[in-house]
């Protein structure tokens, strides 16, 4: 163990990259870790929103990422009774009007390299298995291709994405969070793929759906995420891999898929969608991302909210560094700025969740979003991460749903 680093961050995914891009560019010494060696895969459906674009491009790799990205004008949307209804990406100020599809094998070595370049030091295959307080600092200790390893810092971020391991050794959690449930896997040889991604609500438990993301003229990532709810749905959990296999069985996603070929395994992994409830920091640590919970608890989209989160984070480091005062009473305040962007997103799409993968209502919802485009503009907001349900549900909306023969 040599140097005091001033950041060590653990995890190398959306959210560690950004948080270590961001420090490092304000000339911080950081050292990023991680247990893979990349460039690595993550089980996602691949799918940047535009709320990610928007830090990608402010990091500066956004035009990288579309010569090798597939991009996405609109979204398909598939009502349990078969009723369809495309709506475009919304516009929000400042945002693209699109979807990006970039698989993860190369979005996250793109972000890692891009912190890399702004000044970060990278170690890989370091299993970290404890960050502890010592002295005026925290101690990283993890194992390094079976050699034990640690490493000194004035704090540490913690971006471990869904990964509970380290969280459960460091006290931050205790009992399972809430888990949003999904799978995927990749398809090649498809016809009629359009520039829209597809998302189905009918061959799923609910609250879940199955989506159809392109990530070229015949190739998508295909995939489904349901949310155990209820005491039975959690008892009876349904193996995310099941739920995949049937929903690629209805008579819709087999003529869709014709005589498509799957490239590469069924893989399952949760999502943490418990950020309203969940810790975002210890004594000189911080976390970011889905360590933190922040993944959309409709949608399950968490790249987004993880650069988002690990800027905020950078932010707050680099105030905290350059006064000194790494105290508590410090840390907190970060608390308070992700809980100001996103408490009311997590506390009112949990609320209404029930209401939102309600079979008759979502028949009703899309049947009316077909006559009102005020509708059509808060599903598109609601589905891309703009906004949460609660925003676009106005008594207008409402009225339209509930008049709606
Ligand atoms: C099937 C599926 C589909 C999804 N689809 C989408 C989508 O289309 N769009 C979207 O925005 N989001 C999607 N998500 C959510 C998204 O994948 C996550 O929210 C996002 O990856 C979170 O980023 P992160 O940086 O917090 O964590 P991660 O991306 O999970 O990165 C965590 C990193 O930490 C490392 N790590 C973990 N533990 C340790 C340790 N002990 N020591 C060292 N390193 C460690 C891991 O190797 C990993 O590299 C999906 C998730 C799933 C499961």
């Amino acid at each position: 163990m040599s140097a005091v680093h001033d950041a060590v961050i653990v995890g190398a995914g959306p959210a560690g990259s950004s948080a270590a891009f961001y420090l490092a560019r304000r000339g911080f010494d950081v050292l990023l870790l991680d247990k893979s060696r990349f460039p690595r895969d993550k089980t996602c459906g691949d799918g940047l929103t535009p709320r990610a674009l928007a830090v990608l491009r402010d990091m500066g790799i956004l035009d990288d990422l579309l010569r090798v990205g597939c991009r996405v004008s609109g979204i398909d949307m598939f009502a349990p009774r078969g009723h369809e209804l495309t709506v475009p990406v919304p516009s929000a100020p400042g945002s693209a009007e699109y979807l990006l599809i970039v698989p993860r094998l190369i979005l996250d070595d793109a972000i890692r390299r891009r912190a890399l370049a702004g000044g970060a030091a990278f170690q890989e295959q370091v299993d970290v298995v404890s960050v502890e307080r010592e002295g005026d600092g925290v101690v990283v200790r993890g194992d390094q291709l079976g050699r034990p390893v640690a490493f000194r810092a004035r704090l540490a971020i913690v971006a471990t994405g869904a990964s509970l391991g380290l969280l459960r050794t460091m006290g931050i959690v205790e009992r399972e969070p809430r888990m949003m449930l999904a799978a995927r896997a990749y398809f090649e040889g498809m016809a009629g793929l359009s520039d829209r991604i597809q998302c189905h609500f009918d061959g799923v438990p609910l609250p879940g759906y199955g989506w159809i993301f392109p990530i070229s003229p015949t190739a998508a990532n295909v995939g489904t995420g349901v949310i155990p709810v209820g005491l039975a749905g959690r008892l009876r959990r349904i193996p995310p891999r099941r739920i995949f296999d049937s929903f690629i069985q209805t008579p819709l996603l087999q003529r869709i898929l014709g005589s498509a070929q799957r490239v590469g395994p069924v893989k399952g992994y949760p999502i943490r969608i418990d950020f309203h409830q969940a810790r975002t920091f210890a004594d000189r640590v911080l976390l970011v991302g889905e360590a933190a919970g922040l993944a959309n608890p409709l949608t399950g989209e968490g790249i987004d909210y993880a650069l988002e989160s690990g800027q905020i984070a950078a932010e707050h480091v680099s105030a905290m560094l350059a006064s000194g005062d790494l105290s508590p009473a410090r840390l907190a305040g970060y608390d308070r700025q992700l809980r100001q962007r996103f408490q009311r997103l997590f506390v009112m799409s949990s609320r209404l969740r029930g209401l939102y993968f309600n079979p008759p209502l979502l028949n009703r919802l899309v049947k009316a979003a077909r006559r009102h485009a005020g509708l059509r503009s808060m599903i598109g907001n609601v589905t891309v991460g703009n906004n949460g349900l609660d925003q676009g549900l106005s008594l207008g909306t409402l009225f339209q749903v509930a008049f709606t023969p």
